[in-house]
């Protein structure tokens, strides 16, 4: 069981910490492209630079070479969840076997394998391309740190493996032998499921491989407004418009466009730390020599791997949802999710007392009540959406763009075929009742945590509904 306790170390290890996301503060981060600044047309326009964005563009490209490409950027390209996140690439399409498994049992073997099929086709993009992300599929491995979740994963395991993956239990003693720790009990890991990447360079590739198929992309250019013209959808900036027979919005948890969209989503604020590089010794001490992703099993769970210079990425646990979908900038730093975060490192590995946190930073996951990608249209079909990752969305965002593509063009497909893709997930309730119900579904699952798993009666309500809370 996690303890918020601070101690000198967690606190010393903070002490020089920057308020900045590391993945962007990197010499190699794109000068941004200029804004828009003339009204123009175009066959589509993305809004939104991060990854559902730029895959649709990069598809889009490649299917129809002719079509003249919009993207429009608010800010930077990757400056969103995509440039912030963990780098955990994964072929689930479902935010894990378990959640797709309760949702969508009969479905469950095509969704597998057009996960999979989705990640082979964004590492063999990455190779064909020389995007120099340190993309390596390493896998992952799930943690238990609590009696109770090792049954869990045993049932996982047998689970997953029915279904045709090859997912391996890990006893305490071949799990330490992989990544030490006091706290693990056993793991399961999952080989060939998950890719470790840079995020924000791996967008940073698209966005340039989009240009280089003839992509427009303008940063710095927040849309405002859209409006339906018939036979082109207006989509308006400060400086410029773009009259698009198709538009694909790919804004993810940011305040929509459509505000159908935001009964369906809630921004919920995650936060990152990354360590300074470990030293040989160091590394020695947890014994951690591959590049495999971890996460433990609770409820509210860390996520953490080990990037290719050798620095540890630790981030999650804290979930917070401000009241009225509060988004903003204000949200990116919080001291006790990092402080939190820190006393946690340090019960899982007290060997590395003296490690320090060089950057640390939060961003806005789209959380919706089934956890996993829901799409949408309007303007008599010549706008389409894709959102509702619920923080794993790095592998799938390509897979929402491939919908996305289908659904313009209106043509069926093995995925527009899929229930998961027709329907959509459960509507939240309006506030105050959206953050009450939040802030019950947030205090019964620390309340699991801390009683062996076991869910309350509200929780057990919200499983029968279908209803969940989750970053
Ligand atoms: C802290 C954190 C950790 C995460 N860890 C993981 C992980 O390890 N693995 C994983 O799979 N997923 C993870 N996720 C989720 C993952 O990052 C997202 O699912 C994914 O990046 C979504 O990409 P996107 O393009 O849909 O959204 P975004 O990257 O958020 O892009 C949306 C873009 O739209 C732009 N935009 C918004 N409104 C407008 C407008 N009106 N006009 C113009 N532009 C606009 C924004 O500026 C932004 O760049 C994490 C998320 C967070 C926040």
């Amino acid at each position: 069981m996690f303890v918020d306790t601070q101690t000198e170390t967690s606190m010393r290890s903070l002490a020089n910490v920057r308020h900045e996301v590391f993945w962007l503060d990197d010499p190699t981060r794109p000068v941004a492209r200029p804004p828009l600044q003339a009204h123009i047309t175009a066959d589509l326009c993305v809004v939104g630079g991060g990854f559902s964005g730029l895959w649709t563009s990069v598809l889009a490209k490649q299917q129809h070479p002719d079509w003249r490409v919009v993207l429009l950027e608010g800010d930077q390209v990757a400056s969103g969840a995509t440039g912030r996140n963990g780098g955990f690439c994964a072929a689930s399409l479902t935010h894990g076997l378990a959640n797709g498994m309760s949702r969508w049992p009969g479905e469950m073997p095509i969704l597998l394998q057009l996960g999979r099929e989705n990640l082979d086709a964004i590492e063999v993009f990455v190779a064909d391309h020389g995007i120099d992300c340190e993309f390596v599929r390493s896998g992952d491995l799930a943690i238990a740190t609590e009696a109770y979740q090792v049954a869990d994963l045993i049932e996982h395991c047998e689970a997953g493996n029915a279904l045709g993956l090859s997912l391996e239990f890990l006893d305490e003693e071949s799990l330490k032998s992989r990544v030490d720790s006091p706290t693990y009990l056993a793991g399961l890991f999952d080989g060939a499921g998950t890719a470790m990447v840079n995020p924000a360079r791996l967008a940073w590739g698209l966005a340039r491989v989009a240009t280089d198929l003839g992509v427009e992309i303008h940063e710095h250019s927040p849309v405002s407004t859209m409006s339906d013209k018939l036979a082109a959808v207006s989509v308006f900036t400060i400086s410029g418009s773009v009259a698009a027979s198709r538009v694909a919005l790919a804004t993810n948890a940011y305040p929509p466009l459509l505000r159908r969209i935001s009964n369906y989503v809630v921004p919920v604020y995650d936060y990152v730390l990354m360590s300074e590089p470990l030293r040989g010794e160091q590394r020695a001490l947890v014994g951690w020599d591959g590049r495999e992703g971890l996460s433990d099993s609770g409820n509210q769970f860390h996520y953490y791997r080990i990037t290719e210079e050798g620095r540890i990425l630790w981030g999650g646990y804290d979930a917070i949802y401000h009241s009225g979908n509060g988004f903003g900038k204000e949200h990116e730093v919080d001291d006790a999710s990092f402080q939190r975060l820190a006393a946690h490192f340090f019960q899982t590995f007290p060997q590395l007392a003296g490690l320090e946190f060089t950057h640390a930073w939060g961003g806005a996951i789209d959380t919706c009540s089934r956890f996993s990608a829901f799409w949408g249209n309007a303007h008599g079909g010549k706008t389409v959406y894709v959102t509702g990752y619920t923080g794993l969305g790095v592998g799938a965002s390509r897979f929402g763009a491939q919908v996305m593509l289908d659904l313009l063009a209106g043509r069926e497909t093995a995925r527009t075929k899929l229930q998961m893709v027709r329907r959509k997930p459960k509507p939240f309730p309006p506030e105050p009742l959206r953050s009450i119900g939040i802030d019950w579904t947030t205090r019964a699952l620390k309340s699991a945590d801390r009683n062996f798993g076991r869910r309350n009666l509200w929780l057990r309500t919200l499983d029968r509904l279908g209803l969940g809370f989750d970053s």
